[in-house]
C-alpha cells in the first residue's frame, strides 16, 4: 500500500504559533503536516540540562497545543532521539520536506542535526531550515551584520494561517510508538518560584513590562532585587522561542512611539535585544568556545582546581554575602540580572582562580533562560578568556554597598545574616565576637568566613592578566577575534 505523503514541521527552540517561518512554509506547501517535537534522552542527560529547562518546554508545548487544538492540529512530542524518530516515521509515511529553524546550540545538538541531515538525504527528504531571529548562518565576518539585523527586525513577521494547515492522521499505534515512554514526572510537574513556559505567559510578561514595569528599567537594571520586577524577564521566552526577537522589537517600537516617556528605557531594552542576537551570532561563528577559550592562547593560563572552593561557590557558601545570596537565589528561582551573573562568574574566575568550564556548566543548569549562544560568550567575557576587551573584576563588597545597600536581598537569601544590621551586613567578617553573638551569626559556625581575601586575589588576577595582555600569541588571537567576531556597531559589549 502507498505510504501517505506529508511534510513535517520540527519544533526546536521556537515553541510558538506566530511569526513562525517553518509553520508558514508548511501551510503554503499545502500537503498534510506532522508537527513534531523531540525530548531526546541524550539532551535531557547532558551536563548543561536541568529539569527546569524541560519543564519550561513541557509547559510551552501544552500552551502550543491549546493554540493548535481549534484547528484540529495535534502536536506529537516524542521521548526519543530525533534520528530514531525520523527513521521510524519515514518507514511509515512519505515525507517530502522537513521544515525547521536553524539551531545555534550545543555541540550535542549540532551532531544530532548532522545525523538527521544524513538520514534525510539518504531517504530523499528535503530539509528547509529558516533563519532564527537575527542570526545568519555561514558568515565569515561581521561586516554588514548590524544592517542585516535591522532589516530583519523591521520586516513583517512570518504570519501563520493555521487554518491552512491540514494534519496527517497517523495511526494510533504509530503515534504511540513514536511518542516513546512517558517523561518522568520531574519534567512535567510545575515548581513554584519559576516563570512558567508558553506563548501566553510570554505575552503577559511583555504586557506587564511595557505597561507597568519598563519605566524603571534603566534605573533598576543592576539591582539584584528591583531588577526582578523592572527588567522584562523575557529571557526564557526568547530562549525557547515562545516569542521571536522580531515580535518583541516591533512591539517595543510601537509602545515607544505611542508613549514618548518610555522611549529611552525601551531604546535601552532594544539594545539588549540586539545583543541577544549579537552573542548568538558569535557562537554560531565559533561554537568551539563551548569547550575552549575564545582567545585560544588563554588556554595556557594555569588554574588550580579546588573542589571545596567550587562547591562553596556553587552552593552559596563563600562567606561573601552578596555572592552567596545571588547563587542561592538563582538556584531557587532560575533568574538573576546581568550584573549579578557577571559578578558570580568574576568571583569564581578571578577571586577563587578556578577554571571557567565547570562554572559555566553549573550556571547553565541554574539559568532558566539558558541560551548557549549567549551563555558561553558572556561567561568567557567575564572570565577574560576573550582577551580583546577591558578586564572587569567585580568587587563583591562594593557591589553589595552599591546595589543592595539595606541588605534586603541578602537577608532574603542568606537568612543566617537576617539579624545583622545593614551597616555590617556587607562584611560580616568584621563582626566582633560580641556582635556575632548579639546578631546570632557566629562566623565559621552559622555563616562561613570568607574563602579568600578579595583584595589580594583580585590584585594577583590583574597582574597575571596584564602579563597575558603582553603575550604575542594572545595579541595575535585578539586581532583574529576583532576581525572575525566583533560587531562593527559601537561597543555592543559594554556591560550595564
Ligand atoms: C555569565 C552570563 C551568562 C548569561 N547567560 C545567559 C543565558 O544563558 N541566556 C540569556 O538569555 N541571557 C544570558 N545572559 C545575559 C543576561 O544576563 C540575561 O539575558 C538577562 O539578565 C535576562 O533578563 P531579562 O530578560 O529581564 O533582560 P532584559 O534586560 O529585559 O533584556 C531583554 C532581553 O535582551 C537579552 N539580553 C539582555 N541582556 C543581555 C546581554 N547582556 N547579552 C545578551 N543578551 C541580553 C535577553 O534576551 C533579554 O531577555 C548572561 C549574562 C552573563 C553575564
Amino acid at each position: 500500500m502507498a505510504r501517505p505523503v506529508c511534510n513535517v514541521v520540527w519544533f526546536k527552540r521556537d515553541l510558538r504559533g506566530r511569526d513562525h517561518a517553518p509553520l508558514r512554509a508548511a501551510a503554503e506547501a499545502g500537503l498534510p503536516v506532522v508537527l513534531l517535537f523531540t525530548f531526546e534522552p541524550s539532551y535531557l542527560a547532558c551536563p548543561e540540562s536541568d529539569p527546569r529547562h524541560w519543564r519550561f518546554v513541557w509547559q510551552s508545548l501544552a500552551d502550543l497545543r491549546q493554540t493548535l487544538a481549534p484547528f484540529g492540529l495535534p502536536l506529537l512530542a516524542c521521548h526519543a532521539e530525533a534520528p530514531a524518530v525520523f527513521d521510524q516515521l519515514l518507514a511509515e509515511v512519505e515525507v517530502k520536506t522537513v521544515f525547521s529553524y536553524q539551531e545555534t546550540n550545543l555541540a550535542l545538538t549540532f551532531a544530532r542535526d548532522r545525523a538527521v541531515a544524513h538520514l534525510l538525504r539518504q531517504r530523499g527528504v528535503a530539509w528547509r531550515e529558516f533563519q532564527q531571529n537575527g542570526v545568519l548562518r555561514g558568515l565569515r565576518h561581521r561586516q554588514g551584520w548590524p544592517q542585516a539585523w535591522a532589516h530583519y527586525m523591521a520586516a513583517p513577521p512570518d504570519h501563520v494561517d493555521l487554518a491552512r494547515l491540514r494534519p496527517l492522521a497517523l495511526p494510533p499505534e504509530l503515534t504511540a510508538r513514536l511518542a516513546g515512554p512517558p517523561l518522568p514526572a520531574v519534567y512535567t510537574t510545575a515548581l513554584p518560584g519559576f516563570q512558567p513556559g508558553g506563548e501566553r505567559y510570554a505575552w503577559r510578561y511583555w504586557h506587564s513590562f511595557s505597561q507597568e514595569r519598563a519605566a524603571h528599567y534603566s534605573r533598576h537594571l543592576s539591582k539584584p532585587e528591583a531588577s526582578r520586577r523592572s527588567c522584562s524577564r523575557l529571557s526564557p521566552y526568547l530562549a525557547f522561542g515562545n516569542l521571536s526577537v522580531r515580535q518583541v522589537v516591533q512591539a517595543a517600537r510601537q509602545i515607544a512611539d505611542a508613549q514618548p516617556q518610555l522611549a529611552r528605557p525601551l531604546a535601552n531594552f532594544e539594545a539588549r535585544l540586539l545583543w541577544h542576537c549579537h552573542y548568538i551570532q558569535k557562537f554560531e561563528m565559533d561554537c568551539r568556545m563551548e569547550h575552549r577559550p575564545i582567545n585560544r592562547a588563554h588556554a595556557k593560563v594555569e588554574k588550580e582546581w579546588k573542589e571545596d572552593w567550587f562547591q562553596a561557590w556553587a552552593t552559596g557558601l563563600t562567606g561573601y554575602p552578596l555572592v552567596d545570596a545571588c547563587m542561592r537565589c538563582v538556584v531557587a528561582t532560575g533568574y538573576l540580572n546581568f550584573r549579578m551573573r557577571a559578578m558570580l562568574v568574576s568571583f569564581l574566575s578571578h577571586v577563587l582562580w578556578q577554571p571557567w568550564q565547570p562554572g559555566a556548566v553549573h550556571l547553565a543548569r541554574q539559568f532558566l533562560d539558558f541560551e548557549p549562544g549567549i551563555h558561553y560568550p558572556q561567561f568567557q567575557m567575564q572570565t577574560y578568556a576573550v582577551g580583546a576587551h577591558f578586564l572587569r573584576i567585580y568587587d563583591p563588597v562594593k557591589q553589595s554597598h552599591d546595589h543592595d545597600p539595606a541588605g534586603h536581598f541578602i537577608k532574603q537569601w542568606v537568612p543566617e545574616l537576617a539579624q545583622v544590621p545593614a551597616s555590617l551586613i556587607h562584611e560580616p567578617w568584621r563582626l566582633s565576637a560580641l556582635e556575632q553573638s548579639f546578631y546570632h551569626c557566629r562566623l565559621g559556625i552559622d555563616y562561613p568566613r570568607p574563602l579568600t581575601d578579595y583584595v589580594q586575589a583580585a590584585a594577583r588576577a590583574r597582574q597575571i592578566q596584564k602579563q597575558l595582555d603582553q603575550d604575542p600569541e594572545v595579541q595575535a588571537e585578539n586581532l583574529r577575534i576583532v576581525r572575525r567576531l566583533s560587531n562593527p556597531l559601537p561597543a555592543p559589549e559594554v556591560a550595564e
